[in-house]
């Protein structure tokens, strides 16, 4: 059981509990923050998306000098863009399962199915395929283990928004599982065991308690799943207004700053970035890899192997100009297992609509075969809004093949990663964020000074 012992190994030896640290007074105290100025202090952080911010506050709420890099000019530009906006613990069920192998067969040659498969052969996609499949008995553990990290995620994103006074266009109205097929509603009363045993309280809802919930869905339902602990919000703004909070606490941010390379010299890392054709370089005690699909390239600099797989998903932000669409707009948000479609309402006059998984490499191409499915969902389902005005994106999913985030410590010194979050970074990293800024203070604070990997090695 490989993502057993990765947990294990992902923790700190006291036994790290990501709520152990979910109130302001159990920071660690002005007296053992002042003994990291003796010990490693200065971190690079390698990423500016959700998981790079909120890496980057979980360290500066620790006492350690931050410094951000990212290749664009803003953060959260690339998958951290225009996501689904769920806070979702109820999509906490892993795809490591012979069903989604069954699928991506049967939809190989369909352009506009959900999940779709480049056949052109590549080593990465295909060893990375074998290892997802080899992670098919780690199904049931992995989706528990995903459940419990998503719950404590909670907690800690929204009290960050809370001390930093800062609102992401946050509905606090729950999450709805839809269904218009009764083979998918099945296989969700199946999910939503595990679901409980994670600790998630999910209950079942008929077709008209669902329309009770979300009056403005108007497709016939077989039933629904409703969540009312969940909730959704704008990734980008999140990110942008956590980091401005990071920039007003001392972190430093290199935008435009695309890291070439990553070397150990002695007991630092040296950090080579390329600004605009001009070189540079800096050296750190510690650096967190945040790097999203990145995060493999660099890992493999560093003598780890973080196998990501860039899995690209689409999305489109309807606008919603009149009053007419506004009215006619959800405000619940909502997840189409069977279309893998998710929905969250931004504000007054933005509908995010998200979904599809497509294994293509690292390339970014928005296709429009791939958008219609997603505004025709719309139409179905919220007739009446207009769909004129809808902005599509893609981005990249870095995802692992036994679908868990890579939130461990590398084989040298100083050097962590908190990556790898595919479909629920946004769910998600604000606990990992917390775990790995645990495991880089407790790093620190060993070895009279010397940076000493306190985990074993990374697997
Ligand atoms: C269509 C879609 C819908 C989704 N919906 C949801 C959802 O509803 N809920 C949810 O929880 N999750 C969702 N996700 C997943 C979530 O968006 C991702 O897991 C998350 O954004 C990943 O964040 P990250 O910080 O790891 O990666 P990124 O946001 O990609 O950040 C990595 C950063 O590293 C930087 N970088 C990379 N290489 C370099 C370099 N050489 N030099 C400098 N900087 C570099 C990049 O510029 C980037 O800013 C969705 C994803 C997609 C694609």
């Amino acid at each position: 059981m490989e993502t057993e012992i990765w947990f294990a190994r992902a923790r700190p030896s006291k036994s790290l509990q990501c709520n152990e640290f979910d109130q302001e007074d159990r920071w660690p105290s002005q007296s053992s923050n002042k003994k990291l100025e003796k010990l490693m202090k200065q971190i690079a952080v390698i990423g500016a998306g959700i998981t790079g911010v909120t890496t980057a506050y979980a360290l500066l709420q620790r006492g350690f000098d931050v410094t951000v890099f990212d290749r664009n000019r803003y953060v959260a530009m690339e998958t951290s863009f225009a996501n689904g906006g769920q806070l979702s613990a109820s999509n906490a069920e892993v795809w490591t399962q012979w069903g989604t192998i069954l699928k991506g067969i049967k939809w190989m040659f369909e352009p506009s199915a959900p999940l779709l498969v480049n056949p052109k052969p590549s080593w990465h996609k295909y060893s990375w395929m074998a290892e997802f499949m080899g992670n098919i008995p780690n199904y049931e553990t992995n989706t528990t283990e995903t459940v419990r990290l998503a719950l404590s995620a909670r907690e800690h994103l929204r009290r960050y928004a809370k001390n930093e006074g800062f609102e992401f266009d946050c509905e606090d109205r729950g999450i709805l599982h839809v269904y218009q097929d009764s083979k998918e509603l099945k296989h969700a009363k199946r999910v939503n065991e595990l679901l409980r045993k994670g600790g998630l309280q999910r209950y079942e809802v008929s077709p008209q308690e669902a329309y009770d919930i979300e009056p403005a869905i108007k497709c016939d339902l077989v039933g629904g799943f409703y969540t009312k602990s969940d909730f959704s919000g704008d990734i980008h703004q999140y990110s942008t207004h956590l980091s401005q909070a990071c920039e007003r606490l001392g972190t430093k941010f290199h935008f435009n700053a695309d890291v070439i390379s990553l070397k150990q010299i002695g007991i630092r890392t040296r950090v080579e970035w390329d600004s605009e054709g001009e070189k540079n370089y800096d050296t750190f005690e510690g650096i967190v890899v945040c790097a999203g699909v990145a995060s493999r390239h660099f890992a493999a600099q560093l003598g780890d192997r973080v196998n990501v797989y860039p899995v690209k998903g689409y999305s489109i932000t309807v606008n919603l100009d009149d009053k007419k669409s506004q009215d006619a707009a959800p405000w619940v948000s909502l997840l189409d297992d069977k279309a893998k479609i998710v929905a969250s309402r931004l504000g007054k006059d933005r509908y995010r609509i998200a979904g599809t998984a497509e294994f293509n490499g690292m390339n970014r191409d928005i296709r429009d075969d791939r958008i219609k499915p997603l505004v025709k969902w719309c139409e179905k389902l919220f007739p009446n809004v207009s769909t004129e005005h809808a902005v599509p994106w893609a981005g990249l999913r870095p995802m692992m093949p036994n679908m868990m985030p890579k939130v461990a410590a590398g084989k040298r010194h100083g050097i962590f990663y908190n990556t790898g979050h595919g479909h629920l970074g946004w769910t998600l990293s604000a606990a990992t964020s917390e775990i790995v800024a645990e495991l880089v203070l407790t790093a620190s604070r060993s070895n009279s000074g010397v940076m000493k990997n306190h985990m074993n090695e990374i697997s």
